[in-house]
Protein backbone atom coordinates (compact mmCIF):
# COMPACT_ATOMS: atom_id res chain seq x y z
CA UNK A 1 0.00 0.00 0.00
CA UNK A 2 1.19 3.13 -1.26
CA UNK A 3 1.89 6.54 1.81
CA UNK A 4 -0.60 8.14 0.56
CA UNK A 5 -3.36 5.51 0.26
CA UNK A 6 -2.59 4.60 3.81
CA UNK A 7 -3.18 8.65 4.39
CA UNK A 8 -6.13 8.96 2.83
CA UNK A 9 -7.09 5.76 4.52
CA UNK A 10 -6.38 6.82 8.03
CA UNK A 11 -8.23 10.25 7.56
CA UNK A 12 -10.85 8.37 6.84
CA UNK A 13 -10.61 6.55 10.27
CA UNK A 14 -9.64 9.50 12.33
CA UNK A 15 -11.18 12.81 10.55
CA UNK A 16 -8.30 14.89 11.46
CA UNK A 17 -4.89 15.46 9.73
CA UNK A 18 -3.44 16.01 13.43
CA UNK A 19 -4.17 12.36 14.41
CA UNK A 20 -3.04 11.05 11.14
CA UNK A 21 0.21 12.61 10.77
CA UNK A 22 0.91 11.40 14.95
CA UNK A 23 -0.56 8.14 13.96
CA UNK A 24 2.25 8.00 11.09
CA UNK A 25 4.91 9.11 13.76
CA UNK A 26 4.10 6.49 16.13
CA UNK A 27 3.43 3.58 13.92
CA UNK A 28 4.97 4.12 10.42
CA UNK A 29 3.39 3.47 7.12
CA UNK A 30 1.77 0.45 8.21
CA UNK A 31 -2.65 0.66 8.28
CA UNK A 32 -3.03 -1.88 11.39
CA UNK A 33 -6.61 -1.54 13.03
CA UNK A 34 -4.99 -2.54 16.25
CA UNK A 35 -3.03 0.08 16.09
CA UNK A 36 -6.14 2.44 14.96
CA UNK A 37 -7.92 1.78 17.58
CA UNK A 38 -5.37 1.78 20.28
CA UNK A 39 -4.54 5.99 19.35
CA UNK A 40 -8.53 6.16 18.93
CA UNK A 41 -8.90 5.06 22.58
CA UNK A 42 -6.18 7.63 23.64
CA UNK A 43 -8.38 10.34 21.96
CA UNK A 44 -11.49 9.34 23.98
CA UNK A 45 -9.24 9.32 27.32
CA UNK A 46 -8.15 12.88 26.12
CA UNK A 47 -11.62 14.00 25.74
CA UNK A 48 -12.42 12.46 29.03
CA UNK A 49 -9.76 14.16 31.16
CA UNK A 50 -8.09 10.99 31.61
CA UNK A 51 -4.89 11.99 30.14
CA UNK A 52 -3.64 15.52 30.00
CA UNK A 53 -1.85 15.03 25.86
CA UNK A 54 -1.61 12.55 23.20
CA UNK A 55 2.64 12.18 22.55
CA UNK A 56 4.26 10.19 19.95
CA UNK A 57 5.28 7.98 23.00
CA UNK A 58 1.93 7.08 24.48
CA UNK A 59 1.69 9.21 28.47
CA UNK A 60 3.10 7.54 31.19
CA UNK A 61 -0.67 7.65 32.67
CA UNK A 62 -2.36 6.63 30.57
CA UNK A 63 -3.07 2.67 30.07
CA UNK A 64 -0.96 2.31 26.55
CA UNK A 65 2.04 2.21 28.81
CA UNK A 66 5.17 -0.04 28.90
CA UNK A 67 3.42 -3.32 28.63
CA UNK A 68 1.63 -2.06 25.82
CA UNK A 69 4.48 -0.79 24.52
CA UNK A 70 6.22 -4.25 24.55
CA UNK A 71 3.30 -6.22 22.88
CA UNK A 72 3.33 -3.79 20.33
CA UNK A 73 6.56 -4.07 19.08
CA UNK A 74 6.89 -7.73 19.70
CA UNK A 75 3.48 -7.82 17.44
CA UNK A 76 5.68 -5.66 14.78
CA UNK A 77 8.22 -7.78 15.30
CA UNK A 78 6.09 -10.44 14.52
CA UNK A 79 4.35 -8.89 11.52
CA UNK A 80 8.12 -8.57 10.47
CA UNK A 81 9.48 -11.70 10.60
CA UNK A 82 6.32 -13.66 9.34
CA UNK A 83 6.61 -11.12 6.12
CA UNK A 84 9.77 -12.50 5.46
CA UNK A 85 8.97 -15.87 5.95
CA UNK A 86 6.45 -15.78 3.27
CA UNK A 87 9.23 -13.57 1.31
CA UNK A 88 11.35 -16.99 1.66
CA UNK A 89 8.78 -19.65 1.39
CA UNK A 90 7.34 -17.90 -1.80
CA UNK A 91 10.85 -18.46 -3.16
CA UNK A 92 11.16 -21.96 -2.40
CA UNK A 93 7.74 -22.73 -3.54
CA UNK A 94 6.97 -20.53 -6.16
CA UNK A 95 3.14 -20.54 -5.77
CA UNK A 96 1.23 -18.31 -3.01
CA UNK A 97 -1.82 -21.27 -2.30
CA UNK A 98 1.83 -23.59 -1.52
CA UNK A 99 2.81 -20.66 0.84
CA UNK A 100 -0.97 -20.51 2.93
CA UNK A 101 -0.90 -24.08 2.69
CA UNK A 102 2.42 -24.41 3.96
CA UNK A 103 2.34 -21.81 6.95
CA UNK A 104 -1.17 -23.61 8.06
CA UNK A 105 0.15 -27.18 8.02
CA UNK A 106 3.52 -26.38 9.21
CA UNK A 107 3.79 -22.95 10.67
CA UNK A 108 6.10 -20.31 10.26
CA UNK A 109 9.48 -22.21 10.98
CA UNK A 110 10.99 -23.03 7.45
CA UNK A 111 12.36 -26.56 7.20
CA UNK A 112 13.28 -28.11 4.18
CA UNK A 113 12.07 -31.09 4.45
CA UNK A 114 8.78 -29.53 4.94
CA UNK A 115 9.27 -27.26 1.58
CA UNK A 116 10.18 -30.68 -0.38
CA UNK A 117 7.07 -32.81 1.20
CA UNK A 118 5.23 -30.17 0.41
CA UNK A 119 6.60 -29.62 -3.09
CA UNK A 120 5.79 -33.48 -3.94
CA UNK A 121 2.65 -33.60 -2.51
CA UNK A 122 1.58 -30.58 -5.15
CA UNK A 123 3.13 -32.80 -7.91
CA UNK A 124 1.34 -35.82 -6.81
CA UNK A 125 -2.14 -33.73 -7.00
CA UNK A 126 -0.72 -32.13 -10.43
CA UNK A 127 0.00 -35.51 -11.73
CA UNK A 128 -3.21 -37.13 -10.01
CA UNK A 129 -1.02 -39.66 -7.88
CA UNK A 130 -3.26 -37.85 -5.04
CA UNK A 131 -6.79 -37.00 -5.37
CA UNK A 132 -8.17 -33.89 -4.22
CA UNK A 133 -11.22 -34.38 -2.64
CA UNK A 134 -13.23 -30.54 -1.48
CA UNK A 135 -9.93 -28.67 -2.00
CA UNK A 136 -7.66 -30.65 0.29
CA UNK A 137 -5.45 -33.30 -0.63
CA UNK A 138 -6.69 -36.91 0.28
CA UNK A 139 -5.75 -38.67 3.39
CA UNK A 140 -3.09 -41.62 3.29
CA UNK A 141 -5.05 -44.93 3.20
CA UNK A 142 -1.75 -46.69 4.61
CA UNK A 143 -0.07 -46.50 8.27
CA UNK A 144 3.15 -47.93 9.28
CA UNK A 145 3.50 -51.07 11.25
CA UNK A 146 6.34 -52.60 13.09
CA UNK A 147 7.76 -56.04 13.31
CA UNK A 148 10.87 -57.54 14.55
CA UNK A 149 12.71 -60.15 12.05
CA UNK A 150 12.23 -63.82 12.87
CA UNK A 151 15.67 -64.55 11.74
CA UNK A 152 17.61 -61.95 12.73
CA UNK A 153 15.90 -60.42 15.77
CA UNK A 154 16.18 -57.38 14.61
CA UNK A 155 13.60 -54.86 15.72
CA UNK A 156 13.42 -52.10 13.23
CA UNK A 157 11.53 -53.63 10.45
CA UNK A 158 8.63 -51.35 8.96
CA UNK A 159 5.80 -52.61 7.25
CA UNK A 160 3.22 -50.98 5.64
CA UNK A 161 -0.64 -51.58 6.21
CA UNK A 162 -4.21 -50.82 4.26
CA UNK A 163 -6.73 -49.13 6.30
CA UNK A 164 -9.88 -51.25 6.09
CA UNK A 165 -12.45 -49.49 3.80
CA UNK A 166 -10.03 -47.34 2.73
CA UNK A 167 -9.69 -48.60 -1.39
CA UNK A 168 -12.13 -50.24 -3.83
CA UNK A 169 -11.11 -53.10 -4.31
CA UNK A 170 -11.41 -54.90 -7.96
CA UNK A 171 -9.23 -58.37 -9.12
CA UNK A 172 -8.09 -59.06 -12.17
CA UNK A 173 -9.09 -62.39 -13.70
CA UNK A 174 -6.22 -64.17 -11.79
CA UNK A 175 -7.26 -62.36 -8.69
CA UNK A 176 -4.58 -59.64 -8.02
CA UNK A 177 -6.37 -57.14 -6.29
CA UNK A 178 -6.02 -53.52 -8.64
CA UNK A 179 -6.72 -50.46 -5.62
CA UNK A 180 -8.80 -47.30 -6.04
CA UNK A 181 -9.31 -44.61 -3.49
CA UNK A 182 -12.47 -44.00 -1.70
CA UNK A 183 -14.30 -41.29 0.45
CA UNK A 184 -11.67 -39.60 2.05
CA UNK A 185 -8.90 -41.96 1.15
CA UNK A 186 -6.59 -41.55 -2.05
CA UNK A 187 -5.55 -44.11 -4.32
CA UNK A 188 -2.54 -46.74 -3.54
CA UNK A 189 -1.22 -49.64 -5.39
CA UNK A 190 -0.57 -51.74 -1.80
CA UNK A 191 0.25 -54.56 -4.42
CA UNK A 192 3.71 -52.49 -4.12
CA UNK A 193 3.85 -51.73 -0.46
CA UNK A 194 2.54 -55.11 0.84
CA UNK A 195 5.72 -56.94 1.23
CA UNK A 196 7.69 -56.32 4.58
CA UNK A 197 11.73 -56.74 3.72
CA UNK A 198 14.27 -56.77 7.29
CA UNK A 199 16.24 -53.81 6.86
CA UNK A 200 19.06 -55.87 8.21
CA UNK A 201 19.38 -59.22 6.59
CA UNK A 202 16.59 -58.96 4.11
CA UNK A 203 14.39 -61.82 5.09
CA UNK A 204 11.03 -60.35 3.33
CA UNK A 205 6.96 -61.59 3.58
CA UNK A 206 3.79 -59.92 3.00
CA UNK A 207 2.22 -62.17 5.41
CA UNK A 208 2.42 -60.46 8.94
CA UNK A 209 1.95 -63.71 10.32
CA UNK A 210 5.65 -64.58 9.47
CA UNK A 211 6.72 -61.43 11.40
CA UNK A 212 6.83 -61.35 15.53
CA UNK A 213 4.68 -58.62 16.29
CA UNK A 214 2.78 -56.89 19.11
CA UNK A 215 -0.83 -56.25 19.29
CA UNK A 216 -2.30 -52.51 18.43
CA UNK A 217 -4.57 -52.92 21.51
CA UNK A 218 -3.00 -54.69 24.06
CA UNK A 219 0.72 -55.10 23.63
CA UNK A 220 0.81 -58.53 24.01
CA UNK A 221 3.78 -60.30 21.81
CA UNK A 222 3.38 -63.00 18.89
CA UNK A 223 5.76 -64.80 17.54
CA UNK A 224 6.31 -65.24 13.78
CA UNK A 225 4.69 -68.68 12.81
CA UNK A 226 7.73 -69.74 11.45
CA UNK A 227 9.20 -69.89 14.65
CA UNK A 228 8.54 -73.47 15.23
CA UNK A 229 10.63 -74.31 12.11
CA UNK A 230 14.46 -73.96 13.62
CA UNK A 231 15.90 -76.18 10.32
CA UNK A 232 13.65 -73.74 8.30
CA UNK A 233 14.55 -70.07 10.30
CA UNK A 234 18.44 -71.44 10.11
CA UNK A 235 18.37 -71.70 6.44
CA UNK A 236 16.76 -68.58 6.03
CA UNK A 237 19.60 -67.28 8.27
CA UNK A 238 22.57 -68.76 6.12
CA UNK A 239 20.73 -67.45 2.71
CA UNK A 240 21.29 -63.94 4.04
CA UNK A 241 24.73 -63.71 1.87
CA UNK A 242 22.94 -64.54 -1.29
CA UNK A 243 20.24 -62.37 -0.77
CA UNK A 244 22.45 -59.33 0.12
CA UNK A 245 24.58 -60.48 -2.97
CA UNK A 246 21.73 -60.33 -5.11
CA UNK A 247 19.99 -56.57 -4.23
CA UNK A 248 23.76 -54.79 -3.04
CA UNK A 249 22.14 -51.48 -3.02
CA UNK A 250 18.95 -52.91 -0.16
CA UNK A 251 22.00 -54.47 1.90
CA UNK A 252 24.02 -50.71 2.14
CA UNK A 253 20.12 -48.63 2.42
CA UNK A 254 18.39 -49.28 5.81
CA UNK A 255 15.85 -47.18 4.07
CA UNK A 256 15.72 -48.45 1.16
CA UNK A 257 12.83 -50.27 1.39
CA UNK A 258 10.58 -47.54 3.17
CA UNK A 259 8.00 -45.18 1.23
CA UNK A 260 7.75 -44.06 -1.76
CA UNK A 261 8.23 -47.82 -2.88
CA UNK A 262 9.06 -47.75 -7.06
CA UNK A 263 8.48 -50.69 -9.39
CA UNK A 264 12.06 -51.58 -9.18
CA UNK A 265 12.06 -51.75 -5.42
CA UNK A 266 8.61 -53.75 -5.24
CA UNK A 267 10.02 -56.54 -7.54
CA UNK A 268 12.65 -56.98 -5.39
CA UNK A 269 11.25 -56.95 -2.11
CA UNK A 270 8.55 -59.65 -3.61
CA UNK A 271 11.41 -61.56 -5.51
CA UNK A 272 13.24 -61.86 -1.90
CA UNK A 273 10.07 -63.21 -0.27
CA UNK A 274 9.93 -65.86 -3.11
CA UNK A 275 13.46 -66.95 -2.58
CA UNK A 276 12.21 -67.10 1.59
CA UNK A 277 8.82 -69.43 0.19
CA UNK A 278 11.41 -71.24 -2.07
CA UNK A 279 12.88 -72.54 1.60
CA UNK A 280 9.58 -73.15 2.81
CA UNK A 281 8.70 -75.82 -0.26
CA UNK A 282 12.28 -77.77 0.32
CA UNK A 283 11.18 -77.51 4.23
CA UNK A 284 7.87 -79.04 2.41
CA UNK A 285 5.77 -76.34 4.45
CA UNK A 286 2.09 -76.02 3.56
CA UNK A 287 1.16 -74.37 0.09
CA UNK A 288 4.41 -73.22 -0.93
CA UNK A 289 4.56 -73.49 -4.45
CA UNK A 290 0.66 -71.56 -3.90
CA UNK A 291 2.49 -68.29 -2.24
CA UNK A 292 5.04 -68.96 -4.71
CA UNK A 293 2.70 -68.82 -7.59
CA UNK A 294 0.99 -65.58 -5.81
CA UNK A 295 4.22 -63.99 -6.04
CA UNK A 296 4.79 -63.82 -9.39
CA UNK A 297 1.02 -63.24 -9.68
CA UNK A 298 2.36 -59.83 -8.21
CA UNK A 299 5.36 -59.71 -10.30
CA UNK A 300 3.60 -59.92 -13.47
CA UNK A 301 1.38 -57.33 -12.30
CA UNK A 302 4.26 -54.98 -11.66
CA UNK A 303 5.72 -55.98 -15.37
CA UNK A 304 2.51 -54.98 -16.85
CA UNK A 305 1.98 -51.50 -15.13
CA UNK A 306 5.46 -50.95 -15.81
CA UNK A 307 5.27 -52.06 -19.66
CA UNK A 308 7.16 -54.55 -19.53
CA UNK A 309 6.64 -58.25 -20.85
CA UNK A 310 5.04 -60.31 -18.34
CA UNK A 311 3.82 -63.36 -20.16
CA UNK A 312 6.50 -65.09 -19.71
CA UNK A 313 6.17 -64.95 -15.85
CA UNK A 314 2.24 -65.87 -16.25
CA UNK A 315 3.81 -69.39 -17.93
CA UNK A 316 5.78 -69.42 -14.77
CA UNK A 317 2.85 -68.61 -12.53
CA UNK A 318 0.60 -71.84 -13.89
CA UNK A 319 3.54 -74.46 -13.48
CA UNK A 320 3.47 -73.36 -9.66
CA UNK A 321 -0.07 -73.32 -9.58
CA UNK A 322 -0.36 -76.85 -11.20
CA UNK A 323 2.21 -78.32 -9.02
CA UNK A 324 -0.37 -76.59 -6.05
CA UNK A 325 -3.08 -78.24 -7.12
CA UNK A 326 -1.84 -81.70 -7.73
CA UNK A 327 -0.26 -81.48 -4.13
CA UNK A 328 -2.81 -80.40 -2.67
CA UNK A 329 -3.64 -82.12 1.18
CA UNK A 330 -7.42 -81.05 1.10
CA UNK A 331 -6.99 -79.33 4.52
CA UNK A 332 -7.74 -75.57 3.20
CA UNK A 333 -10.37 -75.69 0.80
CA UNK A 334 -10.03 -71.89 -0.43
CA UNK A 335 -5.97 -72.46 -1.14
CA UNK A 336 -7.30 -75.91 -3.03
CA UNK A 337 -10.25 -74.25 -5.16
CA UNK A 338 -8.22 -71.40 -5.63
CA UNK A 339 -5.33 -73.29 -7.17
CA UNK A 340 -7.37 -75.55 -9.62
CA UNK A 341 -9.61 -71.99 -10.62
CA UNK A 342 -6.16 -70.23 -11.57
CA UNK A 343 -4.54 -73.60 -13.63
CA UNK A 344 -8.24 -73.22 -15.29
CA UNK A 345 -8.21 -69.34 -15.63
CA UNK A 346 -4.05 -69.36 -16.54
CA UNK A 347 -4.73 -72.01 -19.83
CA UNK A 348 -7.79 -70.18 -20.90
CA UNK A 349 -6.20 -67.22 -20.87
CA UNK A 350 -3.26 -68.91 -23.00
CA UNK A 351 -5.91 -70.85 -25.65
CA UNK A 352 -5.16 -74.18 -24.35
CA UNK A 353 -8.70 -75.16 -23.61
CA UNK A 354 -8.17 -79.05 -22.58
CA UNK A 355 -6.13 -78.64 -19.95
CA UNK A 356 -8.31 -76.01 -18.69
CA UNK A 357 -11.78 -78.62 -19.00
CA UNK A 358 -9.29 -81.78 -17.73
CA UNK A 359 -8.63 -79.41 -14.35
CA UNK A 360 -12.80 -78.19 -14.51
CA UNK A 361 -13.51 -81.75 -14.02
CA UNK A 362 -10.85 -81.62 -10.56
CA UNK A 363 -12.91 -78.80 -9.63
CA UNK A 364 -16.31 -80.32 -10.01
CA UNK A 365 -15.20 -83.72 -7.91
CA UNK A 366 -13.36 -81.60 -5.21
CA UNK A 367 -17.22 -80.08 -4.76
CA UNK A 368 -18.57 -83.74 -5.01
CA UNK A 369 -16.36 -84.58 -2.08
CA UNK A 370 -17.05 -81.47 0.11
CA UNK A 371 -21.10 -82.26 -0.54
CA UNK A 372 -20.71 -86.32 0.31
CA UNK A 373 -18.63 -84.88 3.58
CA UNK A 374 -21.52 -82.10 4.20
CA UNK A 375 -24.29 -85.17 3.72
CA UNK A 376 -22.26 -87.49 6.36
CA UNK A 377 -23.60 -84.49 9.34
CA UNK A 378 -25.89 -82.06 7.45
CA UNK A 379 -25.80 -80.12 11.14
CA UNK A 380 -22.33 -79.31 11.02
CA UNK A 381 -21.97 -75.68 10.31
CA UNK A 382 -18.24 -76.22 9.17
CA UNK A 383 -18.94 -78.65 6.69
CA UNK A 384 -21.82 -76.53 5.19
CA UNK A 385 -19.17 -73.96 4.73
CA UNK A 386 -16.80 -75.64 3.23
CA UNK A 387 -19.50 -76.99 0.90
CA UNK A 388 -20.54 -73.20 0.22
CA UNK A 389 -16.48 -72.36 0.06
CA UNK A 390 -16.58 -74.78 -3.19
CA UNK A 391 -19.55 -74.32 -4.94
CA UNK A 392 -18.26 -70.58 -5.18
CA UNK A 393 -15.23 -71.28 -7.02
CA UNK A 394 -17.24 -73.98 -9.29
CA UNK A 395 -19.57 -71.04 -10.03
CA UNK A 396 -16.26 -68.76 -10.75
CA UNK A 397 -14.97 -70.97 -12.55
CA UNK A 398 -18.09 -71.71 -14.73
CA UNK A 399 -18.30 -68.22 -15.57
CA UNK A 400 -14.64 -67.81 -17.05
CA UNK A 401 -15.20 -71.09 -19.11
CA UNK A 402 -18.17 -69.07 -20.78
CA UNK A 403 -15.97 -66.43 -21.93
CA UNK A 404 -13.12 -68.98 -22.98
CA UNK A 405 -13.31 -67.74 -26.90
CA UNK A 406 -13.78 -64.10 -26.32
CA UNK A 407 -10.10 -62.52 -26.30
CA UNK A 408 -11.45 -59.00 -25.17
CA UNK A 409 -12.28 -60.30 -22.34
CA UNK A 410 -9.38 -61.75 -21.50
CA UNK A 411 -7.14 -59.26 -22.32
CA UNK A 412 -9.00 -56.64 -20.91
CA UNK A 413 -9.14 -58.56 -17.36
CA UNK A 414 -5.41 -59.55 -17.09
ZN1 LIG B 1 16.26 -59.87 9.64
Amino acid sequence: MSGNLIRIKLKALFMKDDLVDLYLKRYGEILNMSYVDQLKEEVRALQAGEITKIDVVPSGNFKYDDRNDASLAAHNRETASAKRTKVKLKALLMKDDLVEKYLEKYGEIINPVFVEQLKKEAEKVETGQIQVVNGKAAVDPIYKVEYQCPACNCSEVVGYSLRSKSQAIEDTIFLVPQYSGISQYFAVDFNLLQTTVCPRCLYASPDPKDWKRASQFTGSITESQLVVHTKLLAEIRSQEAERKSKFPEAKDDPNYFHRPRDYKKALESIVLSVMRAELEKKHSLPAADYKIARYYLKIADIKKKNSEDYKPILKEVEKYFTAAAIENRGDNVTVEMECIYQVIALNLYFGNKEKAAQYIKMAKDALNARDQDFQTDTHSTELKAKFNEADKWVRKIDTIWEYRDERDFWESKV
